[in-house]
C-alpha cells in the first residue's frame, strides 16, 4: 500500500513513525515544505513543496498511485486538500473543508455548538463592531478573546496575566477587530486535558488523555507557544480527571459528529481534537481541532498498538466500528527543546546536535538539513518522548535525553514532574469544591 503523510512537523514525524511500525510495509511517500530529516529517513520520496499548493500535492500523490493520505497540519485543510485528494480519487484521512471549518473558524464552531445544543460550550458572541462588544465584555466581566480565523493557538488572550483588567482586554478586542471578527467569551477556570479520536464519518475510536502546557516557561508563565510539552498517564485518565469527565468529553464528541453530518451533509473522516476545560460545573469545550495536536500526537500514535495502516483504513471505509482500536496503557511524557527566545524573539539557524538519547524516542519538527547537519528555524525544534509504566518513568527518560541534545535551547524540565501534577490535582480539587 501505498500512503501520503501531508505535513513536515513533529506531529508528522510521529505519524510517519507509527506508519514505519506496520507489519503492512506500506510505502510512505510526504510533502513538507522544508525537508524534515526523520520523515525523510522514513520516506521512499518526498516532494518539498507547501502543504497548501493543493494542485501540487495531488499531482505529487497521483503520481505515485497514493491509495491513503493523512493530513497533518490545519492550513492544507482549510485550503480544501482532503477534497482535492478525494476528487481525485485518493482516501483521506483528514476532514473536508465543510467540516474542517470546525478548527479554523471558531466563530462557525461556537455558532454550530449552540445551534445544535452541543454540551459544553462556554457563553460566548460574535462580534464584528466595538459598541456591542464592549458591553458584553463588560457584562460578563472576566473574559476570553479570539479572533474568529486561524491563528496558530497564539491570537487567543485570556483575563489574567495576559490581560490584566477590562479595559485591557478591550483594547486587545478593538484591536483584533481591524483584520477579523472577534469571539468572546466567558473565562473558563480548571484543568485543561486533550481527547483525540480516530474517526470515519460516524465513528470515534478515542486515544487516551493528554495535558499539553502551552506556556513558554516553567511554572506556566511567559507568553503562549504552540505547545512546550505533554504527558499522559498509565490506562486512559490524567491524575486530575474523574472518569465521568471523560465520559461526558466523548459524549460531546460524538455529538458533535453527528451534528457535523447533519448540518454539512459531509461525513467527518479524520481525528477529531477535543480541548477540554474540566470546571466546577463538567467540561466545557476551549476548542475543536481538524488534525492530531502536536504535541499529543507523540504522546499517543507510540502507543498505538492496533496497525495504524488497519485504523486508517477503517477510517475511510466507514468501518471504525468494527476494529478494535488498543493502547498499550503506558505512560509517556514529550519535551520539546525550542530556540532560545521562542517565541517572541527566537534564534535561528543554530546547529543541533542529537547524542544518545537513551530509550526516548526522537521527533524532529521545524528544522532543516544541510550538509548533514541539522539546523533550527526559529520554531519548536525536536522533540523527546519517554515512555514507561509510570509518568516519573517516562519523564526521567524524556529529560534524560533533553540533557543530551545540544544548541542554543530552551525546554521545561518542569513538565510530567512530580510537583506539576501535584499542583494539577489540588487545583482540580479546589475546583470541584
Ligand atoms: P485556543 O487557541 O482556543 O486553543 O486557545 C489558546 C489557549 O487559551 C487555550 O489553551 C486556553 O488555555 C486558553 N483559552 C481559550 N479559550 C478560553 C476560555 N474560554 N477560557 C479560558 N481559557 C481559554
Amino acid at each position: 500500500m501505498n500512503i501520503l503523510v501531508v505535513g513536515g512537523g513533529g506531529r508528522e514525524h510521529a505519524i510517519t513513525a507509527a506508519l514505519a511500525r506496520s507489519r503492512k510495509d506500506p510505502y510512505i511517500y510526504a510533502v513538507m515544505s522544508k525537508k524534515n530529516p526523520g520523515i525523510a529517513h522514513l520516506c521512499e520520496d518526498f516532494l518539498l513543496e507547501k502543504e497548501t499548493n493543493v494542485e501540487k500535492v495531488v499531482e505529487f500523490a497521483v503520481r505515485n498511485n497514493i491509495q491513503i493520505a493523512v493530513i497533518g497540519p490545519e492550513a492544507p485543510l482549510a485550503a480544501g486538500l482532503a477534497d482535492a485528494l478525494e476528487d481525485a480519487g485518493i482516501s483521506t484521512a483528514g476532514p473536508k473543508k465543510a467540516v474542517a471549518e470546525i478548527e479554523f473558524n471558531k466563530a462557525w464552531a461556537r455558532n454550530f455548538m449552540k445551534d445544535n445544543n452541543i454540551a459544553g460550550c462556554p457563553e460566548f458572541e460574535v462580534f464584528n463592531e466595538k459598541e456591542a462588544m464592549f458591553a458584553f465584555i463588560e457584562k460578563l466581566g472576566d473574559v476570553a478573546i479570539k479572533p474568529a480565523g486561524l491563528t496558530g493557538g497564539k491570537g487567543v488572550k485570556v483575563m489574567g496575566d495576559q490581560l490584566p483588567d477590562i479595559d485591557a482586554a478591550k483594547e486587545y478586542a478593538a484591536g483584533l477587530l481591524s483584520g477579523d471578527r472577534v469571539v468572546v467569551e466567558e473565562n473558563l477556570k480548571g484543568e485543561e486535558f486533550t481527547l483525540q479520536a480516530f474517526v470515519d464519518g460516524e465513528h470515534l475510536a478515542f486515544m487516551p488523555t493528554v495535558q499539553d502546557h502551552k506556556r513558554a516557561f516553567e511554572s506556566d508563565l511567559g507568553p503562549n507557544t504552540g505547545g512546550m510539552g505533554s504527558y499522559n498517564a498509565p490506562g486512559e485518565l490524567l491524575p486530575f480527571l474523574i472518569e465521568d469527565d471523560v465520559i461526558q468529553a466523548k459524549q460531546i464528541m460524538k455529538d458533535t459528529v453527528a451534528a457535523l453530518k447533519k448540518v454539512t451533509g459531509v461525513g467527518y473522516k479524520g481525528t477529531l481534537y477535543g480541548q477540554f476545560m474540566i470546571t466546577a460545573n463538567g467540561p466545557k469545550v476551549i476548542e475543536f481541532n481538524a488534525r492530531f495536536g502536536d504535541p499529543e500526537a507523540m504522546n499517543v500514535l507510540p502507543l498505538l498498538e492496533t496497525d495504524y495502516v488497519d485504523v486508517l483504513s477503517a477510517m475511510v471505509t466507514g468501518t471504525l466500528d468494527k476494529l478494535d482500536v488498543k493502547f498499550s496503557g503506558k505512560a509517556t511524557v514529550c519535551k520539546y527543546a525550542v530556540p532560545a527566545g521562542y517565541p517572541d524573539n527566537p534564534t535561528k539557524d543554530r546547529e543541533v546536535v542529537v547524542g544518545d538519547i537513551g530509550d526516548a524516542l526522537l521527533f524532529y519538527s521545524s528544522v532543516y538539513e544541510k550538509d548533514n547537519k541539522v539546523y533550527t528555524t526559529g520554531s519548536r525544534a525536536v522533540a523527546v518522548v519517554g515512555m514507561a509504566d509510570s509518568i516519573a518513568g517516562a519523564e526521567e527518560i524524556a529529560q534524560n535525553a533533553l540533557e543530551n541534545i545540544s544548541g542554543d535551547l530552551h525546554s521545561r524540565r518542569d513538565i510530567g514532574k512530580k510537583d506539576l501534577i501535584q499542583r494539577r490535582i489540588d487545583h482540580m480539587k479546589a475546583i470541584r469544591g
